[in-house]
């Protein structure tokens, strides 16, 4: 026999049996989102490799090992893309949106790539939902606090329960320095201790260390202790004004002084969003502001932005185990039993759905007991059923598949009778 070609390695098929509960997280996001000022863009999946070699930073692990980078002729080529907001603040640059509009309010669905060692909950095409809000001189406390308070309302929407969010604030770019001043001299000490990777990280970008999962560097990390004193005032009130915008709509939220995000060009408030019942990869998505990309990618300083991304993935596994259900079988399944019978249950099949009747025809006329049993499988609403005698009387015999009541409705009615 021929062999088998199997999915790739870190990917998934979503099969038509999972697809009514990621549309649901679509739908739901997409409203929820909306709702709060925000309309949608769609960038390319694949971008210059620059693009996120620059804003993510030569080393960090998304572009120092994950980055998936296409075969081609050019020295320094294309990328899929491994996250969603370089490729909207490159377009929000390239597009002049700065000129357009004060705050430009954007967010995105779709897939991204990394070169992960694939796990539960950590593959190498993902799907992220991603929202961003940027705009010149636009770092306002109570916009973070919105941005927050939007990825909790949106969970809550698609019926996520029992999520933690983890704020903190990184501070001024000034302020960041001094935080990794003091995080390089109070890691000093245990520096033999650390994995290889955060020695080097360490020197590099000591921040990422705080967020390396081996369980050596974790204990070290639960060691640290610092507060807020590498804040300035400026800060320190700005991050106050946050957290009053979060008390003020009643969001729940822990403090966390170990959440800095890995990345360059987060500055002020980050924050983080995840599940403890999801184990290891437990992080449902996070964000922050980062006034400092736009101009990273070559458009203004003055142009400050924030959001975040949820990896829709976990948000499965997380409802997976949640009772919700999803309707999504037919109305109406048309069962005949004659080539005559097929013939008009294909013309009725048809005047059903142009009237938004979702209805559906089995085209092999078996016997009643086998079409039934397809009928109850697939989980239609009602057969419509037409036989010989059915045929006569320009009718078909409507059972109703829960109360098992059946009546007869003439063939020029039934539109009418499902309320189309
Ligand atoms: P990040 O861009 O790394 O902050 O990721 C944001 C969110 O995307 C995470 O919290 C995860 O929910 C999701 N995510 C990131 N990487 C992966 C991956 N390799 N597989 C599945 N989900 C991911």
């Amino acid at each position: 026999m021929t062999k088998k070609i199997s999915v790739p390695r870190g990917t998934a098929d979503i099969l038509p049996a999972d697809i009514p509960l990621w549309n649901h997280i679509e739908k739901q996001s997409r409203q929820c989102i909306e709702q709060y000022g925000y309309r949608e863009i769609r960038t390319p999946i694949f971008e210059d490799s620059a693009l996120f070699k620059r804003s993510l930073g030569q080393t960090s692990d998304v572009v120092n090992k994950q980055l998936l980078e296409l075969a081609g002729d050019k020295k320094d080529g294309f990328a899929l893309r491994p996250e969603g907001t370089a490729a909207v603040v490159r377009s929000y640059i390239e597009n002049n949106l700065d000129r357009q509009e004060q705050l430009s309010k954007l967010y995105y669905i779709g897939s991204m790539f990394r070169g992960e060692r694939p796990q539960k909950g950590r593959l190498r095409e993902f799907h992220q939902i991603g929202v961003e809000a940027i705009g010149p001189k636009t770092s306002y406390p109570l916009l973070d606090a919105e941005m927050i308070t939007l990825s909790v309302e949106l969970l809550k929407r698609i019926g996520l329960t029992g999520f933690q969010l983890k704020i903190n604030t990184l501070g001024t770019p000034e302020d960041k320095q001094k935080l990794s001043d003091v995080l390089r001299s109070q890691l000093e000490p245990y520096k033999t201790e650390l994995c290889e990777d955060c020695q080097a990280r360490m020197d590099r970008n000591v921040f990422r260390v705080l967020d390396c999962k081996n369980r050596g560097c974790k204990e070290i990390v639960s060691k640290l202790t610092f507060q807020d004193e590498y804040l300035s005032e400026e800060s320190q009130d700005y991050y106050k004004q946050v957290k009053e915008g979060l008390d003020l709509l009643g969001i729940s939220y822990e403090e966390s002084p170990c959440l800095v995000r890995g990345l360059d060009y987060y500055t002020h408030t980050v924050f983080e969003i995840s599940n403890p019942a999801l184990g290891a990869q437990d992080a449902l998505g996070a964000g922050g502001r980062y006034n400092k990309l736009v101009a990273q990618l070559g458009g203004s300083d003055e142009v400050h932005a924030c959001g975040f991304a949820l990896g829709m993935e976990r948000l499965i596994l997380s409802l997976e185990d949640q009772d919700l259900n999803f309707e999504s079988s037919v109305d109406a399944l048309i069962l005949t039993f004659s080539d005559e019978a097929l013939t008009k249950g294909f013309e009725v099949v048809h005047q059903l759905r142009k009237s938004g009747i979702k209805a559906d025809l089995n085209f092999k006329t078996g016997s009643m007991k086998s079409q039934m049993r397809l009928a109850n499988k697939v989980g239609a609403k009602n057969v419509l059923i037409i036989g010989d005698d059915e045929l006569v009387k320009n009718a078909a015999a409507v059972k109703n598949m829960e109360t098992g009541e059946q009546e007869e409705i003439k063939f020029e009615s039934l539109v009418k009778f499902f309320g189309g």
